[in-house]
């Protein structure tokens, strides 16, 4: 049976950073009738998506709940989501639950009761501890301000993960030495490093600032990574790292072996397989909040050909550092491994890869020419 994990889509910040380009909305224009509503569009969002799952009996393995900003929304809008979730669906018991949080939230009682709740794993948008860089790309507190939220969240949860990123306008290779050595202070148990991608990043930065050439961005990779590795963290996905194997992100896991996924909220997407015939589908959701808001969820509903699953399948497997075996491909997308078993081989020849026993595993070369490890694969 594949694996399916629910994703969670709260889209409110309290103002937009130059960098991003994931769906979100002023959250001082609304107010808590209008939050209200949207949580119970999530329930019927949830819903109508179960209901062309059809007869599947899958057990959700993992909730993530993204934005935007989460804890921006009241705590009793949380008790009102979960009340829903736990009453209406079916979840594994030992689910991993992941919120992601803003560093301006100290409200020990509300992550408390949040843990009360069922959440067991926090996500923190750090992007740099540099008060300069900071400012550059609009977030909006200061190295003092992460160390304050460390501290309370270190309190309450086992399991927490930072963001980082590197490439950011006017960072330097101190910059990452910097970073490193508060994660070492820190004892950050999970950290997900991300490069910035610039495609998103606003025109403005772009003009007033400079951006680390494509020689410094390796420079700061390899400087991550194996510092990173030499302080006892397991590489696990390209920009994930652990330390220990209990603190995976199992949510994640599941994106990078192409298991399913269902995408609930404004703007959100999912990937759900029949599981009978074998098609594949990627659902789309409504990006007009109020059109979502009066039950318009699917914008758009396609089946995914041959092709795009291999691409997809691969595009995602090369982003998780760890061996994988070949048969896993008919497994996740019901194709035939006969259909990329001589790509794999050219990968091979090429360094990208390497076979032992019967296990692939990425080497360096895959991972940090992982874009064109994708372009090879399907030219
Ligand atoms: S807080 Fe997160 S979702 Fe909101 S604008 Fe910034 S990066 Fe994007």
């Amino acid at each position: 049976m594949l694996p399916i994990t629910l994703y969670i889509h709260i889209p409110f910040c309290l103002n937009k950073c130059f960098y991003c380009s994931f769906f979100s909305l002023n959250y001082n224009k609304y107010d808590y009738f209008f939050y209200k509503r949207y949580i119970f569009s999530l329930i019927n969002d949830l819903k109508n998506d179960l209901y062309i799952l059809k007869n599947d009996n899958r057990l959700i393995k993992s909730i993530y709940i993204g934005g935007g900003t989460p804890t921006l929304l009241n705590i009793d809008l949380f008790e009102l989501l979960f009340e829903n979730l736990f009453l209406n669906f079916k979840f594994i018991h030992n689910l991993e639950i992941t919120l992601e949080t803003n560093i301006l939230n100290l409200n020990k009682n509300y992550f408390l009761k949040l843990r009360d709740m069922g959440v067991n794993r926090i996500s923190i948008g750090v992007q740099s501890f540099d008060n300069n860089i900071l400012k550059i790309i609009n977030r909006n507190y200061f190295f003092k301000d992460i160390i304050n939220f460390l501290k309370l969240i270190s309190n309450i949860f086992d399991n927490y993960n930072i963001d980082l990123i590197y490439g950011l306008p006017n960072q330097n290779i101190n910059h990452i030495i910097n970073d490193l050595k508060y994660i070492k202070i820190l004892e950050i148990p999970h950290i997900s490093w991300y490069e910035l991608c610039v495609d998103n990043i606003n025109s403005f930065i772009l003009k007033n600032f400079k951006l680390p050439k494509n020689k410094i961005l390796d420079d700061m990779f390899f400087l991550i990574k194996n510092n990173l590795l030499l302080n006892n963290y397991i590489n696990y996905s390209i920009s994930c790292f652990s330390l220990s194997k209990s603190y995976f992100c199992i949510h994640n896991i599941n994106y990078w072996k192409f298991g399913d996924y269902i995408g609930i909220g404004c703007s959100s997407h999912g990937k759900i397989t029949m599981i009978r015939k074998f098609l594949i589908y990627r659902l789309i959701k409504n990006n007009n909040i109020l059109e979502y808001l009066n039950n318009k969820f699917i914008i758009n509903k396609k089946i995914l050909f041959k092709s795009d699953i291999i691409k997809e399948y691969f595009m995602n497997i090369f982003r998780l550092n760890l061996p994988f075996k070949i048969y896993y491909f008919s497994i996740y997308t019901g194709l035939s491994i006969n259909l990329i078993l001589d790509k794999i081989n050219f990968l091979v020849e090429e360094g990208y890869l390497f076979k032992k026993k019967r296990y692939y595993y990425i080497t360096n070369k895959g991972l940090i020419f992982n874009n064109d490890l994708i372009e090879n694969f399907f030219n």
